[in-house]
């Protein structure tokens, strides 16, 4: 997946670089200043192809309201949308649609009639199209999105659990050849087919690969913090993970494997992040961003844990808004949210999940210490949306300061990225050393 959208103007990269921040907010103003400025005149037209959903976002100074049809032989997409004449943007638009594009073949725009234009998209396959609006939000001004979701949905996690699941021929059943069923809710722990003879030995074995979920904050229309220089929370956050989920799958003695909550630059909402970690029944959810403050000295790394009584401090509640907003900058349709993921957001997390969650977190907390300087001794603890897999523990690593020169060429490194990754490893292996999954899981 490429790390920018593509369709973008020239100048948004020089822009970026001139820009100087004065607070958290205002990051977003910076990350499409130019788009915006264009989009006073016309509207602005993103990209964002994924295997989950590609989207496409349109952003006008008015809103925008649109009625779709789909359409069968060959696959198409339909949608009108209402409020516009064509202009240059979208006369381009479908000489943006790459070819590995994993759901739109090509897009058609023309003026439908008078302030009606009709993009159509022809299918690589059958999409659930949700197409829904925005009010402006930070700098945003009004968005339509059009979320591009394939019916038969890509699923990461199947293919997660395949990675050492035990071979089905060791557990088939000798009467009757079938594998052993899984428990349902704990693909980990496989339940043994009766013997022959009919004796039941219901043991439990487990499997004892560790899943260990990460999350790299932002992506898509949500590019996070933007440093000084330019570079994107988003992008640094991804590359963060990537190398620790190499390290991790590199070793042959961890018994760990990786589930990513997004692999790519495209916007995964809060609530969806948490649901995919319960889907993989993780043992860790672990998720990865940069901080910002409109004090450019402000520095050093933190870890967070949930808090269902308040936060630890006042900037860990500001922290833990900013980081919430996410979703209201990132795009979500809150209509079209399945009931999964609000339970998911409703849903309060048990003492247990907070106290494993703070043992973790003082482990990564000691071992990114070593790498960095801290931006507080201990770990701190707020309502972070994304911290609230009831039982999973879940920590949130702000890994430096983006908004400080220094510690934003810091992120930009490779040698910090893969000292990050390394510290967050060992902080999980010392984690793991001293809370095996077992003794947790009987512990629940
Ligand atoms: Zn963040």
């Amino acid at each position: 997946m490429p790390e920018t959208p593509r369709f973008r103007t020239e100048s948004v990269k020089t822009v970026f670089r001139q820009s100087i921040l004065k607070a958290c907010a205002l990051f977003f103003v910076a990350a499409f200043l130019p788009a915006l400025a264009h989009a006073t005149k016309s509207v602005n037209v993103r990209i964002w192809p994924a295997p989950e959903y590609t989207r496409v976002a349109l952003e006008n100074k008015t809103p925008l309201k649109a009625n779709h049809f789909l359409l069968k032989n060959p696959e198409r997409l339909v949608v009108d949308v209402e409020g516009l004449e064509i202009n240059d943007a979208l006369r381009q638009f479908p000489s943006h649609i790459q070819s590995d594009d994993p759901h739109i073949k090509q897009v058609r725009v023309g003026q439908n009639r008078p302030r009606v234009v009709r993009l159509v998209f022809e299918l690589k396959a059958p999409i659930k199209p949700q197409i829904f609006s925005l009010l402006p939000v930070g700098e945003y001004r009004h968005r339509l999105l059009l979320d591009l979701h394939p019916v038969i949905p890509h699923d990461p996690i199947a293919a997660l659990l395949e990675k050492g699941a035990p071979k089905k021929d060791a557990l088939a059943s000798p009467q009757t050849g079938n594998p052993v069923a899984q428990t349902q809710n704990n693909p980990q722990v496989i339940r043994m087919a009766p013997k022959s003879g009919g004796q039941t030995v219901s043991k439990l074995h487990t499997n004892s690969m560790i899943t260990i979920v990460l999350d790299p904050g932002h992506g898509g229309e949500d590019p996070g913090a933007i440093g000084r220089r330019g570079s994107r929370e988003k992008d640094i956050v991804l590359s963060i993970a990537r190398r620790l989920k190499a390290k991790i799958e590199q070793d042959p003695n961890l018994k760990m494997r990786v589930l990513m909550t997004r692999t790519g630059d495209y916007f995964v909402p809060l609530g969806e992040r948490v649901k995919k970690a319960e889907a993989a029944k993780a043992d860790l959810f672990i998720s990865i961003h940069a901080d910002a403050f409109f004090e450019k000295k402000a520095r050093g790394a933190s870890v967070f844990a949930l808090s269902e009584k308040g936060a630890s401090s006042a900037a860990a509640a500001a922290l833990a808004k900013r980081e919430n907003d996410a979703d209201l900058i990132g795009g979500t349709n809150l209509k079209g949210l399945d009931a999964n993921v609000r339970k998911v957001l409703l849903n309060l997390s048990t003492d247990v999940q907070i106290k494993d969650s703070m043992k973790l977190g003082k482990e990564v907390l000691g071992e990114i210490g070593d790498i960095n300087a801290l931006h507080r001794g201990r770990v701190e603890q707020a309502g972070f949306a994304v911290l609230k897999a009831p039982d999973i523990p879940s920590i949130l690593i702000e890994t430096a300061f983006i908004s400080n020169p220094e510690e934003e060429a810091k992120l930009l490194s490779g040698d910090y990225q893969e000292q990050v990754a390394d510290a967050i490893l060992k902080g999980i292996r010392k984690y793991f050393a001293r809370n095996p999954p077992l003794t947790r899981k009987d512990m629940t």
